[in-house]
């Protein structure tokens, strides 16, 4: 079995529902602290010490116990690599609750730990009971998703404190909250009855920074050390750490971003109830649609008007079912205007 990011070709101009990216773009203010880093800044190795003052503000943790990643990717990969790193077992296990984001189960595998994938509920909700079950004494990482992309379902904290209290020492239970500005609860203020629990945030989504690649990972201080330890000491670049400083100094655009995320999400529920298509209330910036067997006939009209989403069919669960980013409220009406040009023949 391949376990592979399935990576997608760049579309080209259009619409871009496919990723879940801000489609407003980030900050102004972003772009303005990027002109302003000198040539010293770009010469010389970058010190991280006021991003990582401004970011563990932000968080309400200590510098020391956050840990700045390249994109949250590079966070998922550190975990993986800590999760291989005990050769006490064979071959050691990771936990994945399926459907969902393709890097944690890409990185295992990259690193030569065993995959253990838990089917999804009908409903997508957790299956704490079946994460439990499948805890052995050769599990060395559990990777949860909250809100869960591409499901939008959220995880309650009660059940992730459960996770972390059934692991074997040393496992790490990575609690990926890439989207929780947009709903959920956070493990944020948790963290610290758990020195086993690794949470993970993003700029990339909220906060419009997708290709600046900025990331964040917070633990408590000795997860955080082990962590750091596998990654390069630069692995944030000037442009990253300055951008970020400049995207946490601008609390209104992300409140004006979220405030579009709920608008698109209402519109979409509202629009599948019309077309008479299931889906499931979404957490996040995004929404999961039932579509059916037209759903892949759905997104290459769609692709033909120049507007992406996600046909989502072979994840688990997921058959017949498209991700619909739900960002600005503009461009969820454009989306769904074409989608009932294409299902309904026009509405
Ligand atoms: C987008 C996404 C990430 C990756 O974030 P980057 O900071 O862009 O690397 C991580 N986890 C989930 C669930 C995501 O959807």
């Amino acid at each position: 079995m391949s376990f592979e990011y399935q990576r997608i070709d760049d579309p080209g101009e259009g619409l871009r529902l496919h990723l879940n990216e801000n489609t407003a773009g980030c900050s102004p203010l972003v772009l303005a602290a990027l002109r302003e880093v000198t040539p010293e800044q770009v010469a010389f190795y970058p010190d991280y010490r006021q991003v990582y003052h401004a970011c563990a503000a932000h968080l309400a943790v200590e510098p020391g116990e956050l840990l700045l990643t390249n994109g949250l990717d590079e966070g998922i990969l550190a975990v993986a690599m800590a999760a291989a790193e005990d050769r006490s077992v064979r071959r050691p296990e990771g936990i994945i609750v399926q459907p969902t984001f393709d890097m944690y189960a890409a990185c295992l595998d990259a690193v030569g730990a065993r995959v253990v994938a838990i089917p999804p509920h009908e409903d997508f909700r957790f299956p704490l009971d079946a994460v439990l079950s499948a805890i052995t004494p050769a599990t060395r990482a559990v990777f949860v998703t909250n809100p869960n992309n591409p499901t939008g379902q959220v995880v309650d904290p009660g059940d992730v404190a459960e996770v972390a209290r059934r692991l074997p020492d040393d496992a790490l239970l990575f609690v990926d909250e890439a989207y929780i500005e947009f709903g959920g609860e956070s493990f944020l203020d948790r963290f610290r009855e758990h020195p086993n629990v690794v949470i993970g945030r993003t700029f990339a989504k909220a906060y419009g920074l997708a290709a600046l690649r900025v990331g964040a990972v917070v633990a408590q201080a000795p997860a955080v050390a082990r962590l750091k330890r596998l990654l390069p000491p630069y692995s944030l670049n000037v442009f990253s750490a300055v951008g970020l400083r400049a995207a946490l100094a601008d609390r209104q655009f992300v409140e004006w971003y979220l405030s579009e995320v709920a608008e698109s999400r209402r519109l979409l529920y509202a629009a599948c109830e019309r077309m008479k298509l299931y889906y499931w209330p979404s957490a996040a910036n995004f929404v999961l649609v039932r579509v059916g067997s037209q759903a892949g006939r759905l997104v290459d009209e769609l692709t033909a008007r120049r507007i992406f989403i996600r046909d989502r069919s072979d994840d688990p669960g997921c058959d017949g079912c498209v991700r619909v980013t739900a960002g600005v409220v503009a461009h969820t009406r454009a989306c769904i205007e074409a989608m009932e040009e294409v299902l309904c023949g026009g509405a």
